[in-house]
């Protein structure tokens, strides 16, 4: 579309709202100030508002945070409560054993629980107040690039009020270039524009495979009277039911203020049968006795999912390339075994916001210019805490005893096993063809029976209460790029993985009943933003780019 597009300039744009974008933004005025330099910076989240598309957890580590804003309670940082004290429960079919420790990993006393939605608005607040021009609504579109390809400038904003052929209605309004001497890419794990920089670029060549979990989250309102009124652990994480030790992947139950408990399930998508819903996964977690002792006379009011990158250390990719830095879970800042994102996302975007101070210094944005942000990341407790992980994902990639063993092996001796950098597998690649059973394995798993509306929902009350809204009325921002290799080749061998794997019921397969003829449907208007379809897809048959700005869900308590 050749439209007169308005052109806006700033020094710094950050792409994303998230912790890692936002706690940047924050550190990158704060440094200005301080050295009194006058830096124009701004901010784009696709989401309606700052805080709509956030989920995690999520339970804080603060250690960025004090360094951010060392008064972070005085400053009204929204904490839901404190880690009291943390569980780790084995559960079987029926029941569950504590076990007599918890792992390292996992030991979260005096940090806090909080909501993600309700921390990343906080921070918005913050970084307004510094002067950053925070522009929720718009979605980042497109990578601009300087005539040779080779420097990023900016980034153009999705068009608004295009019809489902993509042709510009009454209200059509183009999407904006914001042009900036330094882009901060935070999209949080499988960013579309960090995909498309990736193929020109090539910043994750010599890197391992980036690899994923997914986790569906509800947030629960609990009776007044609750499992936590006298329980000393308001920290719990489970493994065992309802994956198995086949499938990787276990549970989070987490206190929350108002007497709500954040309850999640996480699963890796390295999994291989082709026949695992992941939606019913965690329903089948949420009808454990263990797990409704806990929740018993409680009420769903949110749902969601998200993707997590858990590929850790060895997947990070270059840093910075000229005109850019990349920071947050989109370049892999996670410390996976201890399924913390958020402070080790807001460290990489406060290093890369110290780089671009000393860019300005020099008045040079190259990617030389830029490489202190990968020297700072060195030298920090940022790096040591990832590098202990670096063998984590590969070890649970592993099965059976083999996994256990390097399991045990990397957590005694902080992070090692026999060899570095082994193999990781594309989690596109690591389905089974659908085996004979297998269907009649599936009904039986799956009850799909007893949801009351209440407390145990069907995926479209899910989607209700993500209160996600898509315009209906635009292209579809979900890609099938061969619609007859779904119904012939992929419902043959695999069965449509992509009905069960989305959480939104967003891929449908119809029937005809005369003809048995095969549909893909989708449903676009229910998606979640969750990236799974585009990273479980075992064809790669399908690309996830941002619908409309405002678009998705309206998440206010995850
Ligand atoms: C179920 C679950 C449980 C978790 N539990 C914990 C936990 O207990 N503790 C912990 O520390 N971590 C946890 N994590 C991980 C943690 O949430 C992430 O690592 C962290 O949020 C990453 O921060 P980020 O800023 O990089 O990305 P995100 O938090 O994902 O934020 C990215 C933002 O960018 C926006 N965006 C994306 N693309 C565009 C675009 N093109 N244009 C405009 N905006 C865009 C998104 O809407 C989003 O708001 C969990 C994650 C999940 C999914």
């Amino acid at each position: 579309m050749n439209e007169a597009r308005e052109q806006i300039e700033f020094d710094v744009l950050f792409v994303g709202g998230g912790p890692a974008s936002l706690a940047g933004a924050i550190h990158l005025m704060q440094l200005a100030k301080q050295n009194e330099l006058d830096i124009d910076v701004a901010l784009i989240e696709k989401g309606a508002d700052i805080g709509s598309h956030a989920l995690s957890g999520a339970v804080l580590n603060p250690i960025a945070l004090k360094e951010l804003i060392p008064d972070y309670r005085g400053a009204g940082c929204p904490i839901e409560t404190d880690v009291r004290g943390d569980e780790f429960h084995f559960l079987t079919e029926t029941g569950h054993y504590s076990l007599p420790f918890v792992p390292k990993y996992v030991r979260n006393k005096g940090f806090h629980i909080i909501s993600q939605c309700r921390f990343v608005q906080w921070l918005a607040t913050i970084a307004e107040d510094l002067g950053v021009n925070t522009f929720p609504g718009f979605a980042g579109k497109e990578v601009l690039f300087n005539s040779n390809g080779k420097k990023i400038i900016g980034i153009r904003t999705g068009d608004k009020g295009l019809d489902k052929d993509g042709k510009p209605k009454a209200n059509f309004e183009p999407g904006v270039d914001i042009l900036a001497k330094v882009t901060v890419l935070g999209e949080g794990a499988k960013g579309s524009l960090l995909r498309e920089i990736s193929k020109k670029l090539n910043i994750f060549s010599g890197k391992k495979p980036q690899v994923f979990e997914a986790g569906i989250k509800e947030a629960i309102q609990l009776p007044e009277k609750n499992y936590f009124s006298d329980s000393s652990g308001n920290d719990i994480h489970t493994l065992g039911y309802p994956l198995g030790l086949g499938t990787h992947g276990g549970g989070f139950i987490y206190e929350m203020g108002d007497n709500r408990v954040a309850l999640g399930l996480i699963v890796t998508l390295g999994y291989q049968g082709p026949m695992l819903d992941l939606y019913e996964e965690f329903m089948r977690f949420k009808r454990h006795p263990f797990v409704r002792g806990i929740t018993s006379g409680g009420r769903v009011i949110e749902q969601g999912a998200r993707v997590i990158g858990s590929g850790g250390f060895y997947t990070i990719p270059k840093l910075a390339v000229d005109g850019a830095v990349f920071v947050g879970a989109g370049a892999s800042m996670l410390n996976v075994p201890g399924l913390k994102g958020i402070h080790t996302s807001m460290k990489s975007g406060m290093l890369a916001a110290e780089a671009i101070l000393e860019a300005f210094s020099k008045g040079s944005f190259t990617e030389q210019a830029l490489a202190p942000y990968h020297d700072r990341l060195e030298a920090s407790w940022l790096k040591k805490e990832l590098y202990v992980g670096r063998n984590f994902p590969q070890a649970v990639s592993k099965k059976g005893l083999t996994k256990l063993f390097m399991l045990g092996v990397e957590y005694l001796t902080g992070g090692c096993i026999l060899f570095n950098k082994m193999a990781l597998e594309e989690d596109s690649k690591t389905m089974s063809p659908l085996k004979d059973g297998d269907l009649e394995a599936s009904e039986k798993r799956y009850l799909r029976q007893d949801y009351d509306g209440v407390l145990l929902v069907d995926k479209l009350t899910g989607v209700y209460l993500s209160k996600t809204q898509h315009r209906e009325d635009q292209p579809c921002h979900l890609i099938v790029h061969d619609v007859d290799l779904c119904v012939n080749e992929c419902f043959k061998t695999y069965q449509c993985p992509c009905t069960r794997f989305c959480p939104g019921n967003v891929y449908e397969i119809e029937i005809d009943d005369n003809t048995q003829e095969k549909r893909l449907k989708l449903n676009p208007s229910n998606c979640l933003h969750c990236k799974t379809c585009e990273i479980k897809d075992p064809y790669n048959n399908i690309t996830w780019t941002c619908p409309e700005g405002g678009d998705g869900p309206r998440y206010t308590v995850m």
